[in-house]
């Protein structure tokens, strides 16, 4: 059940990241309109940058090489980003439900944002016929943004209290390279709210890629965090 949770929480912590730091706020504070949101991220490029933002804008020491503040650059026609220094790659749409889809960002952002100002909903078939994407396709969009929207947006809060866990090391078959005890560990990180609720993510790697976009999604700004 555990296991089931890692794409769930990933999902969850960029598209309310999306939603709530980039469409929500700015909707309360000032007229954003769809005019704003196609001058923000006028491209897939515009959209990817943001995403990467989203996820990885507090990491800066590289999780491969372990330099001090790194830069990582777009690879060109790829949508990941890499080390300057060891070329180790960051992939912000991995285990999102942008992942592997051929419609355009710009189109999943545009779906979001419909989702999040239109009081009555948006139709499929509304989302079809202004995007250019099959009904099959926008019924599908329509169901993820939703559905992850839903998830709550509730933050921990207060004293919040982190721990980072080993466990496992099973090996299921022989593999012709010896893989390391390290590979075959499994991480679980968990966050527990002093009085309140828990969230846990498993992962393979606990490293600050995984870990800080996974509590900036989960931990109320101003919280006491412990670890
Ligand atoms: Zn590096």
């Amino acid at each position: 059940m555990l296991r089931n949770n890692t794409e769930k929480y990933m999902s969850t912590s960029v598209i309310l990241l999306l939603t709530t730091s980039i469409l929500k706020h700015i909707l309360r504070h000032m007229r954003y309109t769809i005019k704003d949101l196609q001058k923000q991220f006028p491209n897939d490029d515009a959209c990817l940058d943001a995403i990467f933002e989203m996820r990885y804008g507090d990491v800066n020491t590289c999780p491969k090489c372990g330099v001090a503040d790194t830069k990582f650059y777009r690879v060109k026609g790829r949508k990941c980003y890499a080390c300057m220094h060891c070329g180790y790659q960051l992939h912000p749409l991995a285990q999102t439900i942008f992942h592997k889809s051929d419609t355009p960002l710009t189109t999943w952002f545009y779906v979001m944002f419909q989702v999040s100002v239109a009081k009555n909903g948006m139709s499929a078939k509304e989302v079809a016929r202004s995007t250019g994407v099959t009904y099959k396709t926008a019924h599908r969009m329509l169901k993820l943004v939703r559905s992850l929207m839903l998830q709550g947006t509730d933050f921990l809060s207060g004293i919040v209290e982190v721990d980072e866990t080993y466990i496992g090391g099973v090996r299921k078959k022989k593999y012709q390279h010896s893989k390391t005890q390290w590979e075959n560990k499994t991480a679980v990180i968990g966050i527990v709210e002093k009085g309140g609720m828990a969230r846990t993510l498993v992962t393979k790697h606990a490293d600050a890629t995984v870990t800080i976009p996974f509590l900036k999604a989960n931990i109320a700004p101003g919280s006491t965090v412990h670890r």
